[in-house]
Order: structure tokens, then C-alpha cells, then sequence
């Protein structure tokens, strides 16, 4: 196991979990995705039907939650919710959760205390400028919306998932808005961050390029 942190960050789609989850089985670390987090409380909202407007009931809310991993997969105060956290309501619903302090407060110190003991591949939007400023390796993968919505596409269609690119890319396009408008820790590249412009890259390049970020760092 690696003993140092690596933090990645950037926009929706950008392909960092798929990235995050090659790298932590080539250098024998963990991932932690805090996308997944952000999930798990919007869905607890939603099928809790919390108003999240009300402090108090947001609060109330926010200490019902645990939030647990095991491997690939993700439980909420005991239930697989894996799946269930990634529909496009959900998307939708976590990026303007994500924007109430009390949340970001919540999930941000849960973050700190797992990766207290390093080893992790940590992936979301404010990793490398609030969750781990100090990590050993801080990265910023961005690409065009359009290649971004490109590839959602394919994945659906390969999945056999009828979707509409015009739709994937107003999706996309509200979530970055959202994400990079919102007053507490906005998406931004945290200035000591390496850039990674993936449009036009593979998987594999794309693995490769920070593989070699890393061992260089
Ligand atoms: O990465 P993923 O798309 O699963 O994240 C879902 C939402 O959670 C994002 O749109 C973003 O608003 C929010 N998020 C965040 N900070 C993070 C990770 C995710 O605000 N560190």
C-alpha cells in the first residue's frame, strides 16, 4: 500500500472514478469517491422527503445518516444504495445539495477522518483546495462538456440505455454551472493542481499521463 494521498479533482463526467478506481489497483490504495457521499444524502432526502430549506430539519437529517463502504459498493445507514444513488435525478438533486454548508461541513470532516491514515485516492470537486491541501499529489482532470456528453452517450447506448445527447449535455452544462457557481467551495482547478485535459485522451492515456504525475511527484 501507497502511504501518501492522492487528491483528483474536477467537472462531472470527466471519467475520475473510472481513472481513480485504475490507479488505486495499480498502486494498491483505496477510493474514495465523495461524489458517492454527496449521493447518499441527497437520496436520503429524497426518499425521506427532507426540506432541506429548514436548517433545523436538514440538520435533523444529516445526524440520521452513516454512510459506509465496502469495496465498489456504497451503504447508507446499513442498505446497498450502490445503484439507486445513480440516477439522474439523484445527479441532479446532489448538485444542489452539495451547495448547503451543513453538508459540506458533515461529509467534508467524514472525509479528513478516513483518509487520516493516507493510502487513498480521493476524487470530487474541493479535494485538492479544502478536503486534502496537503495531499502528496493534487490533480485536475477537466475535458469539453461536449466530450464529456459524448462519452455518456456511448456508455448509455452500449448499455442498451435510450438517452438524448442534447439532454446529456444540458445535464452536464447545469451541473457545472451549479458546481462551479455555488458559494462554499466551488469547482475550481486548486492552483498547485497538475491540469490533465483529457478530451481528446483514452483511458489508457489518461492513466498513463498521471501514472507518470505520480511517480514523478
Ligand atoms: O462525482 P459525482 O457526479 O458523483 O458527484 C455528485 C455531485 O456531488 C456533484 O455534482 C457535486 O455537486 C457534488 N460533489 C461535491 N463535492 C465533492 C464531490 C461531489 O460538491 N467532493
Amino acid at each position: 500500500m501507497c502511504k501518501i494521498n492522492i487528491a483528483i479533482d474536477g467537472p462531472s463526467g470527466v471519467g475520475k472514478s473510472t481513472i481513480a478506481d485504475f490507479l488505486a489497483k495499480k498502486y494498491g490504495m483505496v477510493h474514495l469517491d465523495t461524489g458517492a457521499m454527496y449521493r447518499c444524502v441527497s437520496y436520503y432526502i429524497y426518499v425521506n422527503n427532507v426540506n432541506y430549506d429548514d436548517p433545523i430539519e436538514l440538520e435533523q437529517a444529516l445526524n440520521q445518516i452513516t454512510i459506509r463502504f465496502d469495496g465498489k459498493k456504497v451503504f447508507l445507514n446499513g442498505e446497498d444504495v450502490s445503484d439507486a444513488i445513480r440516477t439522474n435525478d439523484i445527479s441532479m438533486m446532489a448538485a444542489k445539495v452539495s451547495s448547503y454548508s451543513a453538508v459540506r461541513k458533515k461529509l467534508v470532516a467524514l472525509q479528513q477522518d478516513i483518509c487520516a491514515e493516507k493510502g487513498y485516492i480521493v476524487d470530487g470537486r474541493d479535494i485538492c483546495s479544502v478536503v486534502l491541501p496537503e495531499a502528496e499529489v493534487k490533480i485536475f482532470m477537466s475535458a469539453s462538456s461536449d466530450a464529456r456528453a459524448m462519452r455518456r452517450y456511448k456508455e448509455y447506448i452500449d448499455k442498451g440505455i435510450e438517452c438524448d445527447y442534447e439532454q446529456l449535455l444540458n445535464d452536464i452544462n447545469e451541473r457545472d454551472y451549479q458546481d462551479s457557481h455555488r458559494a462554499i467551495s466551488p469547482l475550481k482547478k486548486a492552483e498547485d493542481a497538475i491540469e490533465v485535459d483529457t478530451s481528446n485522451m483514452s483511458i489508457e492515456q489518461v492513466v498513463e499521463r498521471l501514472s507518470e504525475i505520480i511517480e514523478n511527484r
